[in-house]
This record gives C-alpha cells, sequence and structure tokens, in this order.
C-alpha cells in the first residue's frame, strides 16, 4: 500500500520573512498540512485501489467516491494537495511577471494592476475559510474562489495556477484579523516564474 507523503517545504520557516513569519510558517506547514496528510492516509486505509491513484486524479472524482470517505478524502485530500501548491507558488526572490503569462494577464484582465485588483477584491470579501485560485479555463484565465479546502478540479475541468490560503491558520498569529494585510504581503512572495511555467506546461 502507498502512502501520501509531506513533501519538503522548498526553503526554510523563516526565508519568506518579513512578509511571512517563521513561526506561522512552521505551525502551517508542520502542524496543518501534516494534519491533511495524515488524515487523508486514514480515509483511505481501507481503499487501497485508491491508495494508487495520484492525488489529481483522487480529487477530479472525489463525488464518486464511497460515501464513508467522500467528505473526508475532499477536505483532507484538497487540504493535501492545495498546500502543495501553496509552498511551490511562493519564493523570497520574486521577479516580476513577463513573456506568455503577463500577455495572458493582460487579456483575461486589461493588466496587471487590474488582476490584482480583482483577485484580491476575491481574497478580501470570501466569507469563512477558504482558498482564491487563478486558473486556466478554456484557454482564459479566470478567479475561482472555494470554500474550506475544496479547489477548482474538483468540479471543473480547468488547470491551476496558483492558489491564495486565506484561512485564519495562515495569518492569524501575525495579522491576527487583518486578511487584507496578509494578502498584500502575499504578492510580494508569489513565485511568478513558477506560475509561468505551469501556464506553458
Ligand atoms: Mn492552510
Amino acid at each position: 500500500m502507498s502512502k501520501f507523503t509531506l513533501p519538503q517545504l522548498p526553503y526554510g520557516y523563516d526565508a519568506l520573512e518579513p512578509h511571512f513569519d517563521a513561526q506561522t510558517m512552521e505551525i502551517h506547514y508542520t502542524k496543518h498540512h501534516q494534519g491533511y496528510t495524515d488524515k487523508l492516509n486514514a480515509a483511505l486505509e481501507n481503499y487501497d485501489e485508491l491508495q494508487e491513484l495520484s492525488i489529481i486524479d483522487l480529487l477530479k472524482q472525489v463525488n464518486e467516491l464511497p460515501e464513508d470517505i467522500k467528505s473526508s478524502v475532499r477536505n483532507n485530500g484538497g487540504g493535501y494537495f492545495n498546500h502543495m501548491l501553496f509552498w511551490t507558488s511562493l519564493t523570497p526572490n520574486q521577479k516580476e511577471p513577463g513573456g506568455k503569462l503577463l500577455e495572458k494577464i493582460d487579456s483575461s484582465f486589461k493588466n496587471l494592476d487590474g488582476f490584482k485588483e480583482q483577485f484580491t477584491q476575491k481574497a478580501v470579501t470570501l466569507f469563512g475559510s477558504g482558498w482564491i485560485w487563478l486558473v486556466v479555463d478554456n484557454d482564459n484565465l479566470s478567479i475561482f474562489q472555494t470554500p474550506n479546502q475544496d479547489n477548482p478540479i474538483m468540479e471543473s475541468d480547468v488547470t491551476i495556477l496558483f492558489g491564495l490560503d486565506v484561512w485564519e491558520h495562515a495569518y492569524y498569529l501575525k495579522f491576527q484579523n487583518r486578511r487584507a494585510e496578509y494578502i498584500d504581503a502575499w504578492w510580494n512572495l508569489l513565485n511568478w516564474e513558477e506560475v509561468e511555467r505551469r501556464l506553458l506546461e
């Protein structure tokens, strides 16, 4: 039987300072992400054939899973996958977006500032816990909001470029209830080069 494992963080806990603090990073990774990983494995314990699927294939068919594990795989498999994407979408050495990615942003949202404004607005106004996503949908870029640990591939045939975690556990220690300040900090860390690589893939 195979198990999902927590992937290594691509940088140290303090690498994203001063934007993201080391204590939040450590707790977010070692407690929250680890917790989703462990609970996903526990949910699949009696389903050998599902353990052979990739996490993406598992989430794409989450609505067809057996009733007794459906919500656990949705929440914990979603949490497992979403946080992998989140960590790998961040960098301490940000470069401005360019090339094909910037062309796509310009054609879908007028310009980079317009895109950031729309994305930020959706992130600030999401009620409760959830994620904001940039996806490729029929060759256009579009922004999705999802609740809890859901993500767009559970319901739509889209490709995710990146997601922003707006659960309070992602920011409460440093920013308390000030979600907008956390989002401003996050914009300094987004790995545009990685996002462009995903777009071209
Ligand atoms: Mn999180």
